[in-house]
């Protein structure tokens, strides 16, 4: 499991970058985490106020639903 941030939801405020213990959250342009530093321990999730961080299990999950309606529209 991972993280990642949601670009139209990011505020920039850089709370999650200060409160990362790994230091994997970066403002390269936007904010963005870097998987290969990430340990998944979630407390930039959880200190987010803006709600932009989400687990990519949970983007898959809902990716996996949202599919098959696409196939639909086609
Ligand atoms: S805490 Fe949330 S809003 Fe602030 S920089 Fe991080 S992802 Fe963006
Ligand atoms: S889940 Fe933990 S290690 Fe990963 S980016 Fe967020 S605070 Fe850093």
């Amino acid at each position: 499991m991972a993280f990642i941030i949601d670009e139209n939801k990011c505020s920039s405020c850089g709370l999650c970058a200060d409160i990362c213990p790994c230091g994997a959250i970066s403002p390269i342009g936007v904010y963005k985490i870097d998987p290969e530093k990430c340990t998944a321990c979630g407390e930039c999730k959880d200190s987010c106020p803006s709600y932009a961080i989400m687990e990519t299990d949970l983007v898959s999950k809902v990716m996996g639903k949202l599919y098959p309606l696409t196939r639909e529209v086609k």
